[in-house]
């Protein structure tokens, strides 16, 4: 094999990408590559003669000194050096020195192999602080972070698509084995603290290395399907409420996300992010339960208000049974009873007994302390009900009442006792609105009519004094009332029922005149609901 000549192999040495430098004993540049060149700046006869480490500098960990020394007893040394290039740049190097002796011994030359890696530095230390970020906030926040290994989930998934099947979520809702067995699968790479705290561990190894599976009730099940979905449809996050197990398992109520960034769908990784909202759920709970007790507190107050009107109406069945047991008396000690006679005032006092028995169930029905309950109901059926609720009020008051309702109206799914409720605190403040009238002013008219969208309207206006212009609004607040015995939560709890059931309540000056109307808007039931529903269409049960 030909030797080559020096020229050749300078050639050589310019077609390396890494910077090739010889330098004498005494640290006097004497061969400078083309990489060299173009990694440092200097071109090869600005750098021939000059000493490496004043040109670059050479700071090392280790003093320069120590690394000469190495390089005298082993010959070689590997390292990374910073230097500065001749724009002045500092620049990250790694490099190679291997040191030639002449025959004897002597250190004749030391070889440089160096190349940049400031470019690689740059993006560990980037690496490095997004992880340090990502630690950070894994470990600092107030939510529980869960790094799971989803690509077990992620091979069954394959199979099941290599099976043809296409929809993930309906097999998913089918097979529940397989649910349960992709759960088994999740494993749970990494927790922080709030987990621990969370989910009652003492320790992290309580949770991590494990599954999922224990942590899920059956009931949430659903929720992991969807968050199955959500990587299959490959969605970047997937959001919901639902429950969780404890390690002893205790059920609580979290928000549940679930996320995948880009680089951690590639791992098969996904992040769980876990926020108690027991608290919250117990704050609502315990406000549904007060507007309730408000609710139930303010239909007392009516009943108590209407005490003398109750008395009056069970007092009016009472009687009649009294008079037509008596006359049957009469027709049983007659010398020939008159059975026929018997029969038919039997068959009143039975009917008189329910009326009275009906009014007592009414009463009891509004104070009663019940969960709402949803039914079919005839918004017409309950308008009578309430004029004859209030029968005798209306008529010691001399109020006319004029009614107009519509015959073709929806039914509307709701509490039968809540919607009451609204319709006789409305028209109880009419009646209290026209307390002061001249009785020929005292008119209360309510119509019911098919609105918008299969919605229900009832209207209820009085002729009375009405309310301030612009204190519409106002009317609805907690504890806003202009009466001196008045609580003010009326109308409150009135629009809070009528939004719990998806409908409005708004009042307005009456048009044309002194006085007052609010008008309940309430949605026809459903489809659906008509079909569940228990239905009271039909049932026009009167006081
Ligand atoms: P309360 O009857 O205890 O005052 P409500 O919430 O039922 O509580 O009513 C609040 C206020 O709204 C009443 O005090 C009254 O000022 C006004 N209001 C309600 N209904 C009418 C009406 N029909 N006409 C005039 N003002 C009314």
């Amino acid at each position: 094999m030909a030797r080559l000549d020096r020229a050749g192999a300078s050639e050589i040495l310019d077609l390396v990408h890494d910077a090739i430098i010889v330098r004498d004993a005494a640290g006097h540049i004497v061969q400078w590559n083309l990489a060299a060149e173009q990694h440092y700046g200097w071109s090869r006869s600005e750098a021939h003669g000059q000493r490496l480490c004043e040109l670059l500098g050479c700071t090392a960990a280790a003093p320069v000194s120590d690394i000469e020394n190495l390089l005298l007893s082993a010959g070689l040394w590997e390292g990374e050096l910073t230097r500065r290039d001749r724009n002045g740049r500092e620049m990250a190097v790694e490099a190679r020195w291997s040191l030639r002796r002449d025959r004897t011994g002597v250190p004749l030359h030391i070889v440089e192999t160096s190349r940049d890696i400031s470019h690689r530095r740059r993006t560990e230390a980037e690496a490095r602080l997004t992880e340090y970020r990502y630690r950070n906030l894994f470990q600092a926040m107030a939510v529980a972070f869960w790094e799971i290994d989803f690509s077990g989930v992620g091979n069954m998934l394959r199979a099941l698509f290599a099976d043809g099947v296409t929809d993930v979520r309906a097999h998913m809702l089918a097979d529940r084995q397989f649910t349960r067995t992709a759960m088994t699968r999740s494993r749970v790479r990494d927790v922080n603290d709030k987990t621990l705290s969370l989910f009652g561990a003492a320790t992290r190894e309580e949770i991590v290395g494990g599954t999922v599976a224990r942590f899920w009730p059956a009931e949430s099940e659903p929720v992991f399907i969807e968050a199955v979905v959500a990587s299959a449809e490959k969605r970047p996050h997937y959001i919901t409420e639902t429950k969780l197990l404890t390690v002893t398992g205790a059920e609580i109520d979290v928000l549940f996300t679930v996320s995948w960034s880009p680089e951690s769908r590639k791992e098969g990784v996904i992040l769980l992010g876990v926020i108690d909202i027991g608290d919250r759920k117990r704050a609502e709970e315990a406000m549904h339960g007060l507007q309730a007790d408000l609710a139930r507190a303010a239909r007392i107050s009516i009943l108590g208000e209407f005490t003398a009107s109750i008395a009056h109406e069970v007092n009016q069945p009472l009687a009649a049974i009294a008079t037509n047991g008596e006359a049957g008396l009469r027709w049983l000690d007659r010398p020939e009873p008159d059975i026929e006679e018997v029969r038919s005032l039997s068959a009143r006092i039975v009917a008189d007994a329910r009326r009275a028995a009906e009014i007592i169930g009414r009463v009891r029905a509004m104070a009663e302390q019940r969960p709402p309950q949803r039914t079919l109901l005839d918004v017409n059926a309950l308008i009578e009900e309430t004029l004859l609720f209030l029968r005798h009020d209306l008529k010691s008051h001399a109020i006319a009442v004029s009614a107009v309702l519509a015959t073709d109206l929806p039914p509307i799914a709701g509490d039968r006792t809540q919607i009451q409720q609204i319709l006789v605190n409305l028209a109880v403040n009419a009646i209290q609105a026209m307390a002061d009238l001249p009785v020929e002013r005292r008119r209360l008219s309510v119509h019911s009519v098919k609105a918008a969208g299969r919605s229900v309207a009832v209207t209820i206006e009085d002729e009375g004094n009405g309310f301030a212009a612009g204190a519409e609004a106002r009317l609805f607040d907690s504890f806003f009332t202009t009466k001196p015995s008045g609580m003010g939560m009326g109308l409150r709890i009135c629009r809070s029922i009528a939004e719990a059931h998806g409908g409005t309540i708004e009042a307005r000056a009456r048009s044309g005149g002194a006085g007052a109307a609010f008008t309940l808007t309430l949605p026809g039931a459903s489809w659906d609901e008509a079909v569940a529903a228990p239905g009271e269409v039909d049932d026009h049960t009167k006081v």
